[in-house]
């Protein structure tokens, strides 16, 4: 499918839409056939039952009032007849009206009956009216005769409406079941349409990205191996051809980086242990006697050339450490003979300035996982600056305890201090503060950020603590 994420979502959306239009269009359509039929029992069937009732009670309040008087000739029964006549014939216009095809055959029938009843009763009222003598008993049976086939079509359009009722109901109760139903049926298919599709195209979507996430992951990790292949959404192929591309330059920055460092390394230090020897070579006095203002020389060649190589071995360590090049080699290790170490190593840098450096070490402290080496390092960085910036006379202590999940170990002064603001900076590359008597102290600017990423590197934290002019409480936690 290489549908772009627009069109897959402009999909999703229509088909959603139509499946909730199609259940309201079929509800509606459903409402209307229920109120049709409804209404037609209700006010069609109903009210034809109704009137067929009143047709019969009308016939029967007319022959009651005809025979009475043609019986009695009193003219008032015969006013009675004609208002039963009256609502009849009203009624009837009605039931016509009303009716279907099947109830206006019924009515044409029973008004066929019932004009041969009404022209047999008028000739009757002739005959008596013009004192003519006829056939009483005859007229009776005739009118009689025409009065019950005109009962009997009224019983018969009152079954057939009972009928037709019955029928719509049950055509109401169908209607209901197959409603429920459809339901059934457009549910499932909403959940077809409305679920699992947009769970296809989300799938759809969000699995490329997923692919992209872990060789953003590989990528930030240094792994610039390999490409990652898709085929859609337009837009994802697009950027994960972006990063293939971007993977294989990266590649080749880095190939020229390391280069760069190997190089590097080689080219500066080879001088520099050159200028070293030679140095020292003169100092001893293999190349003649030196006098004092010449040893004075070379004894500042040498302290810069050590600055210089100190400075060049921070920059190559720390390049590489930013590169992900620096290899650590992780052991279960104790922490306390590196710090023993550490101490008999400083031990004389410190004598120069009468520092006395003290070990702090809570109890047994469990080994943890570490690259000695490049705590040793760490810990050397922070004591050779405790040591720089202390003055004279003043005291170093290195304490170390194990916590529930970490090992603590800090390296504390009694120098200057740090103010507030510059504690958040020290530790980044280059970041030097000069204290008043900063004369004294030169650096590189290195030596934090290179601890910083020796912690890191092992899972661990750094921070400090200070207050100017008490002095400073480096300190990193490894996890156990
Ligand atoms: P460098 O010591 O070579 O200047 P660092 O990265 O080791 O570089 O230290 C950065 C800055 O942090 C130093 O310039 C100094 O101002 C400050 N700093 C580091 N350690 C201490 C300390 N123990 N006491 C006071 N300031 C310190």
């Amino acid at each position: 499918m290489k549908l772009t994420i627009f069109s897959r979502l402009i999909i999703i959306y229509i088909i959603i839409f139509s499946a909730v239009a199609a259940i309201n269009l079929f509800a509606i359509y459903q409402f209307g056939r229920l109120n049709r039929i409804t209404n037609s029992i209700l006010k069609i069937d109903n009210r034809i039952i109704d009137i067929q009732k009143m047709l019969t009670d009308s016939l029967f309040s007319q022959m009651r009032y005809g025979e009475k008087g043609i019986l009695t000739k009193d003219p008032a029964l015969f006013d009675q007849f004609h208002v039963a006549r009256d609502t009849f014939d009203k009624n009837f216009k009605e039931a016509v009206k009303l009716g279907d095809d099947q109830t206006k055959g019924l009515l044409k029938k029973a008004e066929r009956y019932y004009k041969q009843y009404q022209f047999l009763f008028l000739e009757e009222i002739e005959y008596i009216k013009t004192n003519q003598t006829y056939n009483q008993k005859r007229y009776k049976e005739r009118k009689e005769d025409n009065l019950g086939k005109l009962i009997d079509v009224l019983r018969q359009l009152k079954e057939y409406t009972q009928e037709s009722t019955y029928s719509k109901i049950r055509i109401l109760n169908k209607a209901v079941d197959d409603s429920r139903s459809a339901s059934l049926v457009m549910i499932g298919a909403i959940f077809i349409l409305g679920v699992i599709i947009p769970v296809i195209v989300t799938i759809s979507i969000i699995k490329p990205l997923s692919l992209m996430k872990k060789k953003t992951h590989e990528i930030a990790g240094g792994n610039f191996e390999g490409g990652i292949h898709i085929t859609s959404p337009p837009e994802i192929k697009e950027l994960a051809d972006a990063l293939n591309l971007m993977c294989l330059k990266l590649k080749e920055v880095d190939k020229m980086k390391t280069d760069f460092l190997s190089v590097m390394s080689h080219e500066l230090r080879t001088p520099l242990t050159s200028i070293k020897e030679g140095a020292t070579l003169l100092l001893d006095g293999v190349g003649g006697k030196v006098t004092i203002k010449q040893k004075k020389l070379l004894s500042i060649i040498l302290q810069e050339d050590k600055r210089m190589i100190d400075q060049v071995n921070s920059l190559l360590d720390l390049s590489k450490m930013e590169a992900g090049m620096m290899p650590y080699n992780y052991i279960r290790s104790l922490i306390s003979p590196l710090i023993k170490n550490i101490i008999i190593e400083m031990e004389s840098m410190a004598q120069t300035k009468d520092i006395s450096i003290e070990e702090k070490i809570a109890g047994e402290l469990p080994p943890i996982n570490i690259d000695a080496e490049k705590i040793s390092h760490a810990l050397r960085n922070l004591v050779v600056n405790a040591i720089k910036f202390t003055h004279r006379g003043g005291c170093v202590i290195i304490s170390a305890r194990a916590g529930e999940k970490y090992v603590e170990i800090s390296v504390s002064d009694t120098g200057p201090g740090i103010s507030r603001e510059d504690m958040e900076k020290v530790f980044d590359k280059y970041h030097q503060v000069h204290p008043a008597d900063s004369n004294q102290v030169r650096g590189t600017g290195l030596g934090l950020a290179i601890v910083k990423n020796i912690i890191d590197a092992h899972g661990g934290t750094v921070w400090v603590e200070s207050k100017i002019g008490e002095g400073s409480t480096f300190t990193f936690a490894l996890p156990l």
